[in-house]
């Protein structure tokens, strides 16, 4: 997607501080962090919510709490806790229309999410 800020980080058109990436998926940190560790795990093919994952997505999609638990235990929390989410279209608070999952550990996360 040409407008798409993700699809321009993936392209390399703007910068990002990567810190995982295969053929399939990039995870870079969060340019706004909600906790010590904030890293966001995306697809490089453009899916624009939640909603718009197709049945043929599937396997990759599930790529992305994969490498979240193992960016998690990089980061030496994998055992203590962290948490993921997902936000969905406007009420569900999301910005970025190409799907993302959030990863965020080093605290304590409450719930329920605000
Ligand atoms: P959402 O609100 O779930 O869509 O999350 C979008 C996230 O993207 C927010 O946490 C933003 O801080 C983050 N973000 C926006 N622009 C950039 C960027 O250029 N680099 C890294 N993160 C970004």
């Amino acid at each position: 997607m040409q407008d798409c800020l993700f699809c321009k980080i993936v392209k390399r058109e703007i910068p990002a501080d990567i810190v995982y990436e295969d053929d399939q998926v990039l995870a870079f940190n969060d340019i706004n962090p909600q906790a010590p560790t904030h890293i966001l795990i995306i697809p490089k093919q453009h899916i624009a919510t939640l909603n718009d994952i197709e049945e043929h997505d599937q396997a990759l999609v599930g790529k992305l709490p994969r490498v979240a638990a193992r960016l998690a235990e990089e980061h030496g929390f994998a055992e203590a806790g962290y948490r993921v989410v997902m936000n969905c279209n406007d009420q569900g608070g999301q910005t970025v229309y190409h799907i993302h999952m959030h990863l965020m550990g080093g605290r304590r996360f409450t719930w329920p999410a605000g």
